[in-house]
Formats: structure tokens, C-alpha cells, sequence
């Protein structure tokens, strides 16, 4: 018998726990915790425990399919790509760069985004790329970028059970969505650290702390001026580093004086003496850390949310302090590395701005083409909304599942429907996959090379324990053999070094040289060559020291633990004066109850793969929405169980969980589950600068299901 374990990272949340998949005879037989991680200690979260359950599924792709006489067969890995290369470049010489879209994946490695988005941009010749932090984080990347100079996480996992003080949490339900930093927090409590929640439901962490502010959804940057309002009329504040450190107070004073609590009680619900007691707490124990998820940042204000986090950090000097700052906990595993890589429209790795000429030079070089595009390109759901248009013509998506995780999701279907030419890459048939034209088998995060970069901007190791099944393939091996059907030679790789010429046929105009790629090592020495914060990253490193954290500019650097030590990535620090703004819908008389989504403990994202993990799904099997009693009394649900809920853009039916942890006047929906999605219900309204829709707050009425009525 051949047993080994193969210690890898965790493909679920962002927090980046260690594991070993112990295989046996070339079949993975169990997962077990690693003991010496330096994150995870010898724990796992339910997930963790179950993260390779989903691998042999009976259902897992393992052939190229296209679709002949609008049904998916099967086919060949020469005729699936071939068709794919010349679909997509006859449409881009038709119809130009802009009529392509790319969706990139945070459940992928680095090496397979920066492959993808390196395929769009020097292939494909359009910036319109982009992936699901679209959905999540993209208000943390625009707003901590703008106030601070960088849009990460400022500080780390372990400092939080050996530094802070004090705990802000707002918009994160942790113990659910992040158990394991959860867990660190509350070692914390056990020291005296004090912990403060801010949020419409009443979470567990709620629950255990000093201070519980419930507040409606989508009041944050009302309670959070109100903070600074006590702070600063109390004189709580750190005059010193507000002097030395930062900009722009007085405009953002000029503002934040006029949210008094008892004003901030109005707008909030939260009432004013919690507020001054919570101002107090946070104010006087340092270092505090504000930590928030998607609370915060799926809104229209969602960018101001995230400024106004880093206001209230920054008045009270807690920026650039072990155990303190702004800590936005990434959701998917790879969601963090996925930005760095350059899976956004706007930037190429390391946040290079693609409309600097110096910027797309250097590219230029790197990469052995020319006519890179100046242009910013369009977001997730700009891309789903412009294939309905007919403005995009063709849709690239790896590892992504629209159908579930977008926004208005019967005009998301509407969309894709439409699309001319629609390709997906995945180890399932997803709901996205089940309208695509092509579908190409990827291998899963045990069958492959790679890194993720967790969300305390912690650069680790993925690694292969089995061969893909069947004829599957991993992702950078597929988006290289694409690469190269379409014209890119396998000349000089890493032409960052120095730029590789290497001539191109096959419909490539300007030459593309670098996808003959060996291993996803060598791809990590190329992200190295052209992405600063990333220069001292190599496997050799990370296989010797266990990881690396962002920014680690040189071979010889061993990464930087917490951001913006004496000064600021961009300099000073930026206040930024934020008015309160109500949601794009607010409840009304013909929709009077607000709807609100958020994860579950036991599933993830679309739930392609925990639903298929016998385990998890055993144990949330089905969708649910959370109401208060007062509320179930009022739609006179009495013995029913069930309630369709219906917005101005769809009803579901679905089971009711009565709660006290939620306010009156809201309900709460898990979104994983797809015959049951909470977004046929949300509000594409987005945030003007993230462009992330406001899953957070939609108006919705609930009506009673007799049990005959029910789907059950
Ligand atoms: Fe995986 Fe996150 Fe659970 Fe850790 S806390 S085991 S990374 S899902």
C-alpha cells in the first residue's frame, strides 16, 4: 500500500488554513488538519474537514463537451479548443476586442488567473476581464486603495489573539463565514480583549460580545460617523497621528459633526447611548482592528463604507500597528491573489493601472506584443448586462457560476441566453456550464499545482496529491494549449525578463510568446518579474518557509506581516468626507420587509461543491429564510412553514426559520442554493465606483404558503 499526505491549502474561505490530504494507492481517503500551520494550528473548520468530499462526485466533468443540435456531447480536446480559438478570434476581428468578455475565478490559482488574464489582454487584446471579487470585495480594493494607497487586509490572522485590544466587527457574520479567525478572536476574549458587533442580525458573535449594535442594513456609514462624532466631541481621538500621518481631516470633520447619535439613532435604529458606549470602548483600547465582510461592502455605498472603516482607524492611530487596523476577511479562497494577479479590468498585476502608457509599455515588453488596450475594461456585471445588449458577443468563464451569484438573476439568465458564444471551464455542469456552447474540463484544487493568496495577503502552496480524473485537465495547462491554438508560440517564456519575440501565426497580430509554460512554478518566476509586490515570491521560497505576505518586493525580503508601518502606501493617509446615503430600495408599503443574504456555515459560494459534499449538505440541505416572530405573527404565517417571497424582479418559495436574531422588518436568506436563489430576488443597483451590486438590501414582500401550496 502507498500512503502519503500532501499538505496543501484549504479551497474555501479566504482565511487559508493548512491541510493534509491523505492518499492512498493514488485516492484521496481523508483530510487531516496540519498541526504546525502557522494559521490553523492543527484545526479545521466543518468545511476544512470535508474539503476534498466534493472530488469524486459522480457528477465531475471529465471530457470536453460542445453543443451539436442544442445538446452538449462530447468531443475532443483538439476539437473543443480549435472551435474555441477560432470562434473567439473571428469574433474579435469582426467586431473588435470589446465584443469579448473573461471571467476569471478566485477558486483558481494564481498562476491560472494571471495565465487568463494574460490570455485576454495580450491574445485577445481587451481589458474586459474581471472575476467574482466584482461580487464581494471589489468596494475594499477602490476604497482602502484610496484612503490608505493599498486595498488589502493591513494586518494579519495570528495578531489578532496577540496583539488587539479591541474588536470592531461590522457587516461579518465570522464565526459562520471564517470560523477559524472567529476562533482566534474569541482566545482574545479570554486575554480581556473587548469585542464590539455591529450588525442587522443578532450573530453568534453578537452574542458573546461587550457591545451589540443592531442596527438596519444599510446604515453603516451613519453609525460609523456617529463613532467619530462621540470620538471627537469626547476628545478621544489621536490628535498626534491625525497631525503626523494623515490629510484631509478637516473635510472629513466638517461632515462626521453633524452625525450626533441621537440623529444617528434615527437613520440607524442603533440607540445613541449604545453608540457612545461603543465609541468609547473602540476609542480607548488599542490597538483595536475593525474587521468587516460583505455587510459592509455589498451596498451602493459600498466604497464609502469601506472609507468610513478607514476614517474611524485612522482618527484613532490604529493604522499600521501590530493588532490593529482595517480588515476586510476575503470570502473565497483565492479571492485576494485573484486582484493581485490582475483579474480586474482596470489593473494588470500588483495593481499596475492599465491606462498608464509606462505601465502597458512595460507589459508590452514583458509579453512580446503591442496594442495592449488603454482602456478600462468592463466588470462582471457590466459584462452579463452587455451580452444581453448584444455589445458583448462572447463569454470566457472559468470556474465561475453567474447563474447563482449575480444579481436579478432571471435577467443574468436572460443575458447568457442571449450571448452569441458562450464558453465555460469547470469540473462541474454548473448552472452556467448548462448554457454554454463549449465545455472544457478543469481539474480541481487536489489535482494540481499551485498558490493562493489567503486573505491577510499570505501567499501559500497548493499541491497535486492525484492526477486529474478522467481526461480533465488543470486550468493553466488549458489556458496555455488555448493560448497556443490561437496563435501564441511557445517561444521564450518569462519574457519578462526581457521580452520575447517570438513571431505568431494563426490570426495573433503583434506576436504573443510565453504560454509553454512547465509548470505553474515557472509562471509564479513570471509573475514575480512584473508584479513589484510579488518580486521575492518563488516555490523554492515558499516550499522552505511555508509562505510569504505581500508585499515582498525581493528574493531577499520575508514579507511585510502588517501595512502602512510609519507611512502609508500612498503617502499621508486619506480622510474622505462621507454623507450617509439610504439604499438604492428601501421598503415601502407595497414591498414592507427588507431582504438581506449572507452565507451559511456549511456551504460556500454557489455550492457547487459543498452541495455535492454528503456531509455539508446533510446539513443545511436546503434553503431557508430567517424571520422574527412579530413578523410571522403580522403575515399570519401561523402552523405554515413556508412563504413566497416576491421584489420587483422575481418570487421564490421557500421555508421559514423563525428567529429573534433578526430585527423586525428584515428577513435573511442564505444565497448557495440554486433551486432556491436568493437572487431572483436582489437589486442589480451597483456602487458607482466598485460596481458591486447592493445584495445586502432589497425591498421584498412575504406572504404565507399553505403547506398544499408549498414546493416542499
Ligand atoms: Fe477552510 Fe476557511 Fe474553514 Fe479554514 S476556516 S478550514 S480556510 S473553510
Amino acid at each position: 500500500m502507498d500512503y502519503k499526505n500532501i499538505l496543501t491549502t484549504c479551497v474555501y474561505c479566504g482565511t487559508g488554513c493548512g491541510l493534509n490530504l491523505q492518499v492512498l494507492d493514488g485516492r484521496i481517503v481523508g483530510v487531516l488538519p496540519a498541526a504546525e500551520h502557522p494559521l490553523s494550528q492543527g484545526r479545521l473548520c466543518v468545511k476544512g474537514w470535508n474539503a476534498a468530499s466534493f472530488v469524486y462526485s459522480p457528477d465531475r466533468l471529465t471530457v470536453p463537451l460542445i453543443r451539436r443540435d442544442g445538446r452538449l456531447v462530447e468531443a475532443t480536446w483538439d476539437e473543443a479548443l480549435t472551435l474555441v480559438a477560432q470562434k473567439l478570434l473571428r469574433i474579435r476581428d469582426e467586431s473588435g476586442p470589446h465584443a469579448l468578455g473573461v471571467l476569471t475565478s478566485a477558486k483558481c490559482t494564481n498562476e491560472e488567473n494571471y495565465l487568463l488574464q494574460k490570455l485576454a489582454r495580450a491574445v485577445l487584446k481587451t481589458n474586459n476581464v474581471d472575476h467574482c471579487a466584482r461580487l464581494c470585495h471589489a468596494p475594499t480594493v477602490a476604497g482602502l486603495a484610496a484612503a490608505f494607497g493599498s486595498g488589502a487586509m493591513t494586518n494579519s490572522i495570528p495578531e489578532f489573539e496577540s496583539d488587539t485590544a479591541c474588536f470592531l466587527i461590522i457587516g461579518s457574520n465570522t464565526s459562520e463565514a471564517h470560523p477559524l479567525i472567529a476562533s482566534r478572536i474569541l482566545k482574545a476574549r479570554e486575554r480581556g480583549a473587548r469585542l464590539i458587533v455591529i450588525d442587522p442580525r443578532e450573530t453568534q458573535m453578537a452574542r458573546l460580545a461587550d457591545l451589540y449594535l443592531a442596527q438596519r442594513p444599510g446604515s453603516d456609514v451613519a453609525v460609523l460617523n456617529g463613532l467619530m462624532q462621540v470620538i471627537m466631541e469626547e476628545e478621544l481621538w489621536d490628535k498626534e497621528y491625525v497631525a503626523g500621518r494623515t490629510e484631509g481631516f478637516d473635510a472629513m470633520k466638517a461632515v462626521v459633526s453633524g452625525y450626533t447619535p441621537e440623529r444617528v439613532e434615527q437613520l440607524s435604529g442603533v440607540p445613541a447611548d449604545m453608540l457612545r458606549q461603543a465609541a468609547r470602548m473602540y476609542a480607548t483600547h488599542k490597538p483595536a482592528a475593525i474587521i468587516y465582510t460583505m455587510g459592509i461592502t455589498q451596498h451602493t455605498t459600498g466604497t464609502d463604507n469601506v472609507k468610513s472603516c478607514a476614517n474611524l482607524a485612522m482618527l484613532t492611530g490604529n493604522v499600521g500597528v501590530p493588532g490593529g487596523g482595517v480588515n476586510p476577511l476575503r470570502g473565497q479562497n483565492n479571492v485576494q491573489g485573484a486582484c493581485d494577479v490582475g483579474a480586474l479590468p482596470n489593473v494588470y498585476t500588483g495593481y499596475q493601472a492599465v491606462t498608464l502608457p509606462a505601465v502597458r509599455e512595460k507589459f508590452e515588453h514583458a509579453w512580446g506584443v503591442t496594442g495592449l488596450d488603454p482602456h478600462v475594461g468592463l466588470t462582471v456585471t457590466e459584462m452579463i448586462a452587455a451580452a444581453g445588449e448584444g455589445k458583448i458577443r462572447a463569454l470566457y468563464i472559468m470556474a465561475e457560476n453567474p447563474l447563482v451569484s449575480d444579481p436579478d438573476l432571471n435577467h443574468a439568465r436572460q443575458c447568457l441566453n442571449d450571448v452569441e458564444f458562450l464558453v465555460v471551464q469547470d469540473i462541474f455542469l454548473t448552472e452556467t456550464a448548462q448554457l454554454a456552447d463549449v465545455v472544457l474540463p478543469g481539474a480541481s484544487f487536489v489535482e494540481k499545482d499551485g498558490t493562493f493568496t489567503g486573505t491577510d495577503r499570505r501567499i501559500q502552496r497548493v499541491r497535486q496529491a492525484i492526477p486529474p480524473l478522467g481526461q480533465s485537465k488543470p486550468d493553466w495547462q488549458i489556458i496555455c494549449e488555448l493560448a497556443r491554438k490561437m496563435g501564441a508560440l511557445d517561444g521564450a517564456s518569462g519574457g519578462a525578463s526581457g521580452g520575447a519575440s517570438g513571431g505568431a501565426s494563426g490570426g495573433v497580430s503583434g506576436g504573443v510568446s510565453g504560454f509553454d509554460f512547465a509548470s505553474p512554478a515557472e509562471v509564479m518566476d513570471e509573475i514575480a518579474a512584473v508584479t513589484p509586490i510579488y518580486g521575492g515570491v518563488h516555490y523554492d521560497r515558499l516550499d522552505r518557509l511555508g509562505f510569504l505576505q505581500w508585499p515582498c518586493p525581493t528574493a531577499e525580503h520575508s514579507g511585510t506581516p502588517y501595512l502602512h508601518k510609519e507611512r502609508f502606501s500612498r503617502g499621508m493617509g486619506l480622510f474622505h468626507p462621507v454623507e450617509y446615503i439610504a439604499p438604492a430600495e428601501m421598503a415601502d408599503d407595497e414591498y414592507p420587509f427588507v431582504l438581506t443574504t449572507g452565507r451559511s456555515m456549511f456551504h460556500w459560494h454557489t455550492g457547487s461543491m459543498t452541495r455535492r459534499s454528503t456531509r455539508l449538505d446533510q446539513e443545511v440541505p436546503t434553503a431557508y429564510v430567517e424571520m422574527h416572530p412579530q413578523d410571522a405573527a403580522r403575515i399570519g404565517l401561523d402552523g405554515n412553514r413556508w412563504v413566497r417571497i416576491r421584489s420587483r424582479r422575481g418570487e421564490i418559495q421557500v421555508a421559514v426559520r423563525l428567529t429573534r436574531r433578526i430585527r423586525p422588518g428584515v428577513v435573511f436568506m442564505p444565497f448557495h442554493f440554486a433551486e432556491t436563489a436568493a437572487n431572483v430576488l436582489t437589486h442589480a443597483a451597483l456602487d458607482p465606483i466598485a460596481k458591486i451590486p447592493e445584495f445586502k438590501v432589497c425591498a421584498v414582500q412575504v406572504e404565507a404558503v399553505s403547506t398544499e401550496e408549498c414546493h416542499e
